[in-house]
């Protein structure tokens, strides 16, 4: 065991973690899953209260998804989709467009959620350059302030976040930043005025669609993305939504874009597409956006883009699984008093004297704490509020994991009333315990370092 902790101490590099920390501390190392419980190397079970960063839906060891990949397991483990098909691939095509807005129509498939953003950026631009020469200018993306649409070269291009995304600068392609929307204002006149002036140049608009998720579950206002599906279409410019975190069923509905009756251009998907299984993505586009890359062989409209592991058929079969458990077990219905519960749990939280404010889409849950509630003062994030409260429900059995000073609910959907109640009230208590503790001494380093389960 011992020795165990030590390797896991020292060998693996890990994402968004500050590693001198982390050689300080025992790390948790997961041996087990089970349901909405993940259980570490003593024993220890632990609520997992972010889905595994967002992506498990039906919990741990689902006995239809666990059953579907042995099945699959037991016929093919991969073969490519360079020249070939394979049954799980298209299945899985069939059904995404099924779910998926109406007016999608081909699925490309890939590895995680950055690459598929990715991919749609590469197909936007490549649909203006095959469509002639009258639009071969169109080179450029919009993207949103606080955006965050993945950590590649491209997807890090279109994000907004400085924390995560300033030191890359030098390595960036530019993009026309737009302003998120604000309680304020919208910004929608800012961003149609560019459009007016500069759709000549402007190949697409990338958007996480209703919730910019890692900025802090910041929500758009109601009408926010119709909107910007109309003024896309009036200055022709794709609209590209980044549905990776919001995707199968997170916000209530199996798509963010449902809830305005939005079909975007191009639609990124990823994280919950196999139940939190593995990775896949895949990138839907319409029938349109298609056929503008079906010139003759000797013109080259291939789209050169293509992982070794794209569309593998276990990920696939996953995939299928996890969709046909969302209709046969009415997912998104039973949710529904799920996301009601949390609603009403978390109301009178807002009077606490350091929540700033509760944002909730569905299942995607922030709690911002403040120093200062009237003036809304932020805590300084070198005194990793999120990242102590999270150390404290970690001590209590419950995983989170902040975005600097919120702290994210972010649960499996098939998580039960009871475990729930627990996730909810363990969050509670460590909120206050945490916030109490600041009041008598607010400096970060009487506490030492939190566990580095967090971001900050
Ligand atoms: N887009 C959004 C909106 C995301 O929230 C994320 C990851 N949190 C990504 C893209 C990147 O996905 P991945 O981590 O699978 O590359």
């Amino acid at each position: 065991m011992k020795d165990w902790t030590e390797k896991g101490r020292t060998l693996i590099w890990h994402p968004f973690t500050q590693m001198k920390e982390w050689e300080k501390e025992n790390p948790t190392i997961i041996v087990e899953g089970k349901g909405v419980y993940l259980t570490d190397l003593d024993g220890k079970k632990y609520l997992d209260g972010v889905s595994s960063i967002w992506v498990n839906l039906h919990g741990h060891r689902n006995k239809k998804i666990d059953r579907a990949l042995i099945r699959q397991i037991r016929k093919l483990s991969h073969s490519t989709l360079f020249g070939l098909s394979h049954l799980p691939a298209i299945k899985l095509a069939e059904k995404l467009i099924k779910i998926a807005p109406k007016g999608l129509a081909k699925v490309f498939y890939s590895d995680d959620g950055s690459t598929a953003v990715e991919v749609a950026v590469k197909i936007a631009f490549g649909f203006w350059q095959h469509r002639g020469k009258a639009t071969r200018k169109k080179t450029k993306f919009i993207s949103f302030s606080n955006a965050y649409h993945g950590d590649t070269v491209g997807s890090v291009s279109l994000g907004g976040i400085d924390l995560f995304h300033q030191a890359y600068r030098p390595l960036l392609f530019q993009t026309i930043k737009a302003p998120a929307p604000t309680r304020k204002r919208s910004g929608l006149d800012e961003i149609e005025k560019v459009m007016k002036r500069r759709h000549k140049e402007i190949a697409g608009l990338v958007i996480e669609p209703m919730v910019q998720a890692a900025a802090g579950i910041l929500i758009s206002p109601p009408g926010y993305l119709k909107e910007i599906r109309r003024l896309c279409s009036r200055y022709e410019i794709l609209m590209i939504a980044d549905e990776v975190a919001t995707g199968f069923g997170r916000t209530g509905k199996m798509f963010a874009c449902e809830h305005e009756g939005v079909t975007p251009d191009l639609m990124a998907i990823s994280k919950g597409i196999t139940g939190g299984y593995l990775p896949l993505a895949a990138t839907l586009t319409t029938q349109e956006i298609y056929d503008a890359f079906l010139g003759e062989y000797s013109e080259f409209k291939t789209f050169f883009h293509g992982h070794s592991y794209t569309g593998n058929p276990l990920g696939c079969a996953a995939a299928i699984a996890n969709l046909e458990i969302f209709e046969e077990e009415k997912v998104l219905r039973k949710l529904q008093p799920k996301i009601a519960f949390v609603e009403e749990a978390l109301r009178p939280w807002k009077e606490w004297p350091h929540v700033g404010d509760i944002r909730q889409a569905g299942f995607m849950i922030g709690i911002e704490l403040v120093a200062d509630k009237q003036k809304r003062t932020p805590y300084p994030l070198e005194m990793r509020v999120g990242g102590q409260v999270c150390k404290e429900t970690k001590a209590h059995g419950v995983l989170l994991r902040p975005l600097g000073n919120v702290i994210v609910l972010m649960p499996p959907l098939s998580i039960a009333i009871r475990d729930l109640k627990k996730l909810i009230s363990v969050t509670g208590a460590a909120i206050q315990t945490v916030t109490e503790r600041l009041k008598v001494s607010p400096s970060a380093k009487d506490y030492g370092a939190p566990f580095d389960w967090n971001r900050s």
